[in-house]
């Protein structure tokens, strides 16, 4: 993936003794990660004029979004949608299905044209805007020099630049006594390497990511059971859009266990099925098992002490407003800073960081998921919640920022966001509840764009 004339470019830069001033450093802006946030960081800097490569550890661009999160598994879910007929079977009746035996494959078919697609647009990008991509692993040596391990076999080179954006992205965290093997027992990122679909499977963990993939292998027809500490899900989501979801998984014969701590998951049968002890006494014997409890900063092999900076017990970089980490010239952006973790506000994060010290765009971060909550949640006729939770919810799109931002409050490894409470309105046709139609409490005005 490096390009052997940037190679040669680095080569040449640090050879050169004296520099000139703008020379002084290899790049003006180097970014560590190739996922939505470092992606807008390097294309921002890059418009701003300022000599910018972007480093990636993995063989292919992209990050977790394109790769093996955010875009595979809405695409998986739109395949799962589409080939089990699930939309239209309250018209054509519960047997109607466009294709009676769905294999892995014929999901993987979609996802794999997608992701594709969307790895040569961002390659496209970058290359448009003149950007270095550089193939390797990075690692700080100082505050303002970064060690690169090339995986093509180019050996190891240290680099210099004047500012530095971290946008490392999370990793799957796995107990060390669960023997993951990517196909038996698997994480959200193993879900494109699945060879084939179970006929039981048992979801450990109900965040966000385990309960998307729980759906859908009910969709399917999959018999899941869905097992999480907590006796609630999603705690920041409305109780009554919770209910609903709930008599949906049920409808899709999902068994809960709700409330239960996991003991032990280990495989039997010759490795051939998952066998999940919980602390209630309770086992639960499937043919796989989704292990999801969560995401941490991937920021274990980056030495950040050799710059100063300090994670987190869960990996991730405390920043300022402007998302500057404690060396003012390095920034953080994307989820390894945490809330909201999400594509559209990565990016966003991105490029205001790159925008630091020079004209600021306007200061607002989209909060919407990439997926219909409509599906995810069940037909649901909502009642009106508070603009608090519509917010979380992803509802409203654009959350002000002009407040202190990150707003920090965790709420069950969640941060609450700093949403104002919303304005009573002038009572209008089609809103019992006062507000206008369309109105946007976040919009000076109130008005949807
Ligand atoms: C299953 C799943 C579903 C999701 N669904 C949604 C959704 O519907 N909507 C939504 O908005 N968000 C969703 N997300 C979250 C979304 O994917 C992330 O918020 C987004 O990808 C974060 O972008 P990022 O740039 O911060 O990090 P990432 O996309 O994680 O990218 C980080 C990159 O940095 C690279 N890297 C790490 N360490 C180094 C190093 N030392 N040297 C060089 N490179 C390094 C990694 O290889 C990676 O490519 C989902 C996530 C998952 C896992």
């Amino acid at each position: 993936m490096s390009d052997p004339a940037v190679l040669e470019f680095i080569e040449q830069a640090t050879d050169q003794g004296a520099r000139p001033a703008r020379d002084a450093f290899d790049f003006d802006m180097l970014v560590l990660g190739s996922g939505p946030a470092g992606q807008r960081a390097a294309i921002q800097a890059a418009k701003l004029g300022k000599r910018t490569a972007i480093v990636e550890r993995r063989a292919v661009i992209g990050g977790v979004c394109i790769n093996t999160g955010t875009i595979p598994s809405k695409t998986l879910r739109e395949a799962v949608l589409y080939l089990s007929g699930y939309r239209e079977k309250n018209i054509y009746g519960a047997s109607y299905a466009v294709k009676s035996q769905i294999s892995m494959s014929d999901l993987l078919f979609r996802a794999d044209h997608v992701i594709r697609n969307e790895i040569d647009v961002t390659n496209h990008q970058l290359r448009r805007n003149g950007i270095n991509v550089l193939a390797a692993k990075a690692s700080f040596v100082g505050d303002h020099e970064v060690r690169l391990e090339f995986f093509d076999g180019s050996g190891v080179r240290d680099v210099t630049a004047q500012n530095i954006v971290i946008a490392v992205g999370r990793e799957v965290v796995c107990d060390p006594s669960v023997p993951v093997d990517g196909q038996c027992i698997f994480t959200s990122d193993d879900v494109l390497h699945l060879k084939d679909l179970p006929r039981t499977i048992a979801v450990v963990g109900a965040g966000v990511i385990g309960l998307e993939y729980a759906t859908m292998f009910a969709a399917l027809g999959v018999r899941v059971t869905l097992i999480d500490k907590r006796d609630r899900l999603l705690p920041f989501v409305d109780h009554e859009i919770i209910d609903a979801l709930v008599y949906h998984m049920r409808q899709n014969r999902v068994t809960m266990r709700l409330g239960e701590e996991v003991e032990e998951v280990a495989r039997v049968d010759g490795d051939q099925r998952v066998r999940i002890t919980l602390a209630s006494g309770k086992r639960v014997n499937t043919e796989k098992a989704l292990y999801c409890i969560g995401r941490q900063g991937a920021t274990a092999d980056l030495k950040l002490d050799a710059a100063g900076l300090t994670a987190n017990h869960r990996g991730l970089l405390n920043v300022d407003e402007n998302y500057r980490t404690e060396a003012p010239h390095i920034y953080a952006v994307g989820d390894v800073i945490g809330f909201p973790s999400l594509a559209s506000t990565s990016m966003e994060q991105g490029r205001l960081a790159a925008c630091d010290g020079g004209p600021q765009p306007r200061r607002a971060l989209p909060l919407r998921h990439l997926h219909h909550s409509r599906d995810l949640c069940g037909r649901v006729q909502r009642r009106r919640p508070d603009a608090r939770r519509r917010a979380l919810r992803g509802g409203q799109g654009v959350l002000p920022r002009d407040r202190p931002w990150p707003d920090h409050r965790r709420f069950d490894g969640h941060a609450e966001a700093d949403v104002p409470p919303r304005q009573p309105q002038a009572p209008g046709r089609g809103d019992p509840g006062g507000g206008r139609v369309g109105a946007d409490p976040y919009r000076p005005g109130g008005a949807r764009p």
